[in-house]
């Protein structure tokens, strides 16, 4: 058995007019935002799944099902910090995260440092313990053509 695991996640969300744009809990201002039953936070999602993989624990859409009214409007913060408390009671605790996101608009990186705090404090480890890092798609894809907005992440964790 041993102490240290790692986690890995992946979300895209649908970019749709009437929606707020939020990324790692930051409410960017954008013509449109994220589509979903929760708020869609794509970044919180990567994470939150990453989180959720180091420990061994069933995946996001297991654990707070989109089909429960409960989540509807849901903020993701919210659902990681909880996510946190679930690894805690499976034994374990945060080293690092490290995620990407993928954007062909609008720009991300004066937002970049504020995401990293917002999920560092919801996973209740000191800021420099979470990356984020911002990309274009090069005009290619989903993300390329302004269709939707995705994000990556990795998350460390060892036994308390
Ligand atoms: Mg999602």
């Amino acid at each position: 058995m041993t102490s240290e695991r790692v986690g890995l996640g992946w979300d895209l969300h649908r970019l749709a007019e009437g929606r707020p744009l939020i990324l790692g809990g930051v409410t960017i201002p954008y013509e449109k935002g994220l589509l979903g039953h929760s708020d869609a936070d794509a970044l919180a999602h990567a994470v939150t799944d990453a989180l959720l993989g180091a420990c061994g624990l069933p995946d996001i859409g297991e654990c707070f099902p989109d089909t429960d009214p409960a989540y509807e409007g849901a903020d993701s913060l919210a659902l990681l910090a909880r996510t946190k408390d679930m690894a805690r009671e499976a034994g374990y605790a945060v080293v690092n995260a490290d995620a990407v996101v993928v954007a062909q608009r609008p720009k991300l990186s004066p937002y970049k440092k504020e995401m990293a705090a917002r999920l560092a404090a919801a996973l209740d480890v000191p800021a420099e313990r979470v990356n984020v890092k911002a990309k274009t798609a090069e005009g290619l894809g989903p993300e390329g053509e302004g269709l939707a907005i995705s994000a990556q992440a990795i998350v460390f964790v060892t036994k308390l």
